[in-house]
């Protein structure tokens, strides 16, 4: 047999070798299996048309073959890197098919040997499978949310931890409900985006994009106002953001006032944000009328409170001064210097 050729005939079984693997470690989602499926085929392919050059005595396809291979490799390659992110990605998902799989501790990514005595580079044009860092911490620290995989984060404290200032039922249908309907409004919307981009077509652009930041942002807002208050809230802040506030508003008082009375007089549904800003390099509140139409874009929220009145209306009815007035016994102000002390890492030119 022709060198050339067994080593394509040994390359493909090394790739079908990884799918068996990929398969057996760790459940895939449906996107990565997807793929996985197309590699298996093109390895099976690859590895058939290879032995069939050899039986036919007809190497003229032969070079064709190798650079299809390598680009199928190089792919691969990417495809794995893909599927360690994808694995970090979902561990909620997997465990559901936890019966298929044999220990969780293997490292998933790193086998089988990449066979590099059988493919040797000078040979076939085909590079060496590369190496996966063997810790994953740098690929934790970076991990993105993938399109349409944002998750409802659970509540830091119980449903009625926030008593008697936010009641249990409104705590229940603000997070349970309202806050997972943002989570799964802004997935449809990231997911339907994408379509948009595969097909070309983006006649229901608007519309999505309009879903993409009303969602989004309530995303977002709630995300920041669930840990921002905790049954061991109250009293003043500290540190940093206490200094910072007395520089900007003169007292804490004086800041509270404000707050209060710009989250009272919000137009209809909205929220009062406390944010810094890293070009003015100093604090300021903001109300959203509209959570979708945020005007500073360049700030980043500190402190958020929900004055919808979803937030209180089963407990206050329409006093949302009361709601406002009791909610400062539970503002959670440690979690509001975290926020503080890594936006202050933003520095953008002053203008
Ligand atoms: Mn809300």
């Amino acid at each position: 047999m022709d060198e050339q050729t067994k080593h394509l005939l040994d390359w493909s079984q090394w790739g079908r070798q990884w799918i068996e693997h990929l398969r057996k470690s760790k459940p895939l989602g449906r996107e990565l299996e997807r793929h996985l499926h197309k590699f298996e085929e093109t390895f099976t392919q690859i590895g058939r048309k290879a032995s069939l050059l050899d039986a036919n005595k007809n190497s003229e396809e032969l070079p064709a073959l190798l650079f299809k291979a390598e680009e199928v490799q190089k792919q691969f390659h990417h495809f794995l890197r893909l599927a360690q992110l994808q694995e970090e990605e979902l561990p909620e998902e997997t465990t559901t098919a936890s019966e298929a799989q044999p220990a969780q501790s293997v490292p998933s990514i790193q086998e089988p040997e990449p066979i590099p005595e059988v493919i040797p580079d000078a040979i076939i044009a085909i590079p060496t499978p590369i190496a996966y860092p063997s810790t994953r911490e740098p690929v934790r620290v970076a991990r993105p949310v993938g399109v349409g995989r944002h998750t409802l984060p659970p509540l830091p404290y119980a449903y009625n931890a926030l008593e008697p200032y936010i009641d249990e039922a409104t705590m229940h249908i603000h997070h349970d409900k309202l806050h997972q309907k943002y989570v799964d409004d802004l997935n449809t919307a990231e997911r339907k985006l994408a379509e948009a981009r595969n097909s070309g077509n983006f006649d229901l652009i608007r519309h999505w994009e309009r879903e993409l930041a009303f969602n989004g942002a309530g995303h977002y807002l709630h995300t920041i106002f669930w840990p921002s208050m905790s049954p061991n809230g109250g009293g003043e802040p500290s540190g940093e953001l206490a200094e910072a506030i007395n520089r900007y508003f003169g007292s804490y008082a004086a800041f509270q006032k404000q707050f209060s009375q710009a989250a009272e007089k919000v137009e209809g549904p909205g929220w009062a944000i406390l944010v810094w800003s890293p070009r003015a390099q100093h604090l300021e509140i903001l109300t959203a009328e509209k959570h979708q139409n945020l005007s500073q874009w360049d700030v980043v929220p500190l402190l958020v409170l929900d004055v919808w009145e979803h937030a209180y209306f089963l407990l206050y009815q329409n006093q949302r001064d009361k709601y406002i007035e009791g909610w400062w016994n539970i503002v959670y102000w440690p979690y509001v210097l975290e926020r503080y002390t890594q936006a202050r890492k933003l520095r953008w030119e002053p203008h």
